[in-house]
């Protein structure tokens, strides 16, 4: 009976999945290595005793809205916060997808869009890349002549290939566009350049952020929109009213203000490079370029190096059976120490 209930989309419908696999090193989700900071940790009695649990969260995160707007120079009105990117992508779909209605993306690329896609009914245009996984620019605006999308997800950095779209580029996109574009930054801090500052010139421009990369704030789940406030007032009208808890609202909050970013930051573009030089030394691996915290490599047989790296207790995300991604490893940047490890095992298994 229950199968006769069920919305058509959602019939056969394959969602994200994610395993649980024990581990020595986690370089498969794009996480940062770092714990909380230390001052947080040891604030965070504190930040208990005054979260007054026994009521509702802010249900419009007013303080780390303003602390967000501050980071991202714009003033706390363009600012939506989420329960995760995720939750934002969900609900631009929600307030802005009938069913049929057409939405592009990048392929390959993060894959809730076109997840968030199948949930809403929506028409997905998938928009190839370069061979080489650069943004084909002709590509997007081609489809946006032909096929008029509603919502153009552009993700810069790229995920999982690490490449960017440069700004002149996401501006002709934009232009061109009678919908939305969204631009995805959530891998930003290690690239450096955004559109942020654009999201008043534009109306239909939309940047995600969150605090799950460089920030080290995945568990805690919080990303962001900045936009203009037309745009975010239709994302306010679908969310639900306490989105963000009162813990997360006041860590994010102490994290934010911590000041331990750019240090961060720094060690994971210096270990990139490191790892994307000693990876290329390897003979049978092909290494890409990356503006992110990962970097995409290529192997004769994925498939034996996804199984060798789990035995020695490296976890790397498997895209090797993606159309587009064949061969394909996605590894996270981490700590010295676990980048070492997995620079000798990699070495090890294909000299
Ligand atoms: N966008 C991109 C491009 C991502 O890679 C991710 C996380 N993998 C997200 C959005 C979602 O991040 P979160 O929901 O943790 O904010």
């Amino acid at each position: 009976m229950i199968e006769n209930l069920v919305r058509e989309e959602i019939k056969g419908f394959k969602n994200y999945e994610v395993h649980s696999i024990p581990y020595r090193y986690k370089m498969d989700a794009n996480e940062t290595p770092f714990e909380l900071p230390e001052g947080v940790i040891k604030n965070i009695q504190e930040i208990v005793k005054y979260s007054q649990v026994n009521v509702y969260p802010d249900p419009t995160a007013e303080k780390l809205k303003e602390e967000l707007a501050r980071y991202c120079k714009v003033v706390p009105t363009n600012i939506f916060v989420g329960n995760g990117s995720d939750e934002i992508i969900h609900l631009i779909m929600l307030a802005f997808i009938n069913k049929g209605d057409v939405v592009a993306y990048p392929h390959p690329s993060f894959a809730m869009y076109s997840v968030y896609s199948k949930i809403a009914g929506a028409v997905e245009i998938p928009v190839k890349l370069e061979e080489d996984y650069t943004y084909d620019v002709g590509s997007f605006t081609e489809v946006i002549e032909k096929y008029r999308p509603k919502l153009v997800f552009l993700c810069n950095p790229n995920n999982p290939t690490g490449s960017v779209i440069e700004r002149e580029d996401i501006i002709k996109i934009i232009r061109k566009s009678n919908g939305i574009v969204v631009v995805d930054e959530a891998y930003f801090e290690f690239y450096g350049n955004t559109i942020v500052d654009a999201i008043n010139e534009f109306e239909n421009l939309i940047v995600l952020r969150t605090l799950s990369k460089a920030f080290g704030l995945a568990g805690l789940r919080v990303g962001y929109a900045v936009s203009n406030e037309k745009i975010l007032e239709y994302l306010n009208l679908v969310k639900s009213p306490y989105n963000i808890n009162s813990f997360t609202q006041r860590i994010a909050l102490e994290v934010l203000r911590s000041g331990v970013l750019r240090e961060r930051v720094n060690y994971i573009l210096n270990e990139r490079k490191r790892l994307i030089n000693e990876l290329s030394k390897i003979k049978g691996i092909k290494v890409y370029p990356s503006k992110a915290n990962f970097i995409l490599v290529k192997f004769k047989d994925a498939e034996y190096a996804h199984k060798k790296l789990l035995e020695r207790g490296i976890l790397v995300r498997d895209f090797s059976k993606v159309e587009g991604l064949e061969g394909a490893l996605r590894i996270t940047v981490s700590t010295k120490e676990a980048n070492d490890y997995l620079i000798n095992v990699l070495k090890e298994l294909l000299i």
